[in-house]
């Protein structure tokens, strides 16, 4: 590891997350682990998580300008982000704009469907409970959230899909739908956090339908890390690319 981090506080599926000497402050390390099918495949795809954290930051940045607060604070070097510490909300908040994957599979729609207006679905995140779709009594007598939280999470959700989706479309990107996490800061403020990255999202091109996400993993095909990188080369801009290069070492 080449920067300074402090004690391991939390290892996730493809996440590790430390302290810092800032008591408010976390550093996540984006690694090449890749696990999909709850948690059944796994393999390493290098340089995964040196795109995912370029590909999360840039997001990261384009929300905030918007007025969304992030937990991203800086990408001191690619792989590494530092960021506000939150306390994270067990939940897996999904947006669709297009039908494909988990809701194909439990619902009579077609794959490639329109969603309009768009769907917001959440999900109980919990290994040990795979997972399962809830809804908002069950998340309220969870009490992990309050109605008012929950109302705030929807339309910040709506309000992340319009930002990413228009974005995207206007570089040739379908985005048929995404999952992002939240958490609370230590005011309470509840605050996004996690990643936006093709290890989340669903990245189609528009022209040749090409997909540029983890779906080429859950479906045993090769080329996976020439998809997330051609998601990086399409969405940073030249002042990114001067930071952050697209063929590290
Ligand atoms: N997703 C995720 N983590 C999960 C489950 C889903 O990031 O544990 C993302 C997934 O990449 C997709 C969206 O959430 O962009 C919707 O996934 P879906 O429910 O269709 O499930 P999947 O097809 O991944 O089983």
């Amino acid at each position: 590891m080449k920067l300074e981090v402090g004690k391991l506080l939390y290892q996730g599926k493809a996440k590790d997350v430390y302290e810092t000497d800032h008591p408010d402050q976390v550093m996540v390390k984006f690694r090449d682990d890749i696990t999909a099918g709850d948690g059944q495949k796994k393999d390493k795809i290098g340089k995964k998580g040196y795109y995912n954290s370029i590909i999360s930051a840039k997001f990261f940045l384009l929300l905030a300008e918007e007025g969304v607060e992030t937990q991203y604070l800086d990408l001191p070097e690619p792989g590494y982000m530092l960021c506000k510490k939150l306390e994270m909300i067990p939940l897996e908040v999904i947006a669709r704009n297009v039908a494909a994957g988990s809701l194909v599979r439990r619902f009579p729609f077609q794959e490639g469907q329109e969603l309009d207006p768009p769907l917001i679905q959440m999900d109980f995140k919990n290994d040990e409970y795979h997972d399962p779709m809830l809804n908002d009594d069950i998340a309220k007598a969870l009490g992990i959230v309050t109605q008012d939280d929950l109302d705030y999470i929807r339309r910040v959700t709506l309000k992340i899909n319009k930002i990413l989706k228009n974005f995207l479309e206007s570089k040739g990107l379908m985005f048929p739908d995404f999952k992002i996490e939240y958490g609370r800061d230590k005011e309470g403020n509840i605050v996004l956090g996690d990643e936006i990255s093709p290890d989340t999202c669903r990245f189609w091109d528009r022209e040749t339908c090409d997909i540029l996400d983890k779906d080429l993993f859950r479906k045993g095909e090769s080329g996976v890390i020439e998809a997330y990188r051609r998601v990086a080369e399409i969405i940073l801009d030249e002042d990114d690319l001067e930071k952050w290069s697209l063929d590290p070492e």
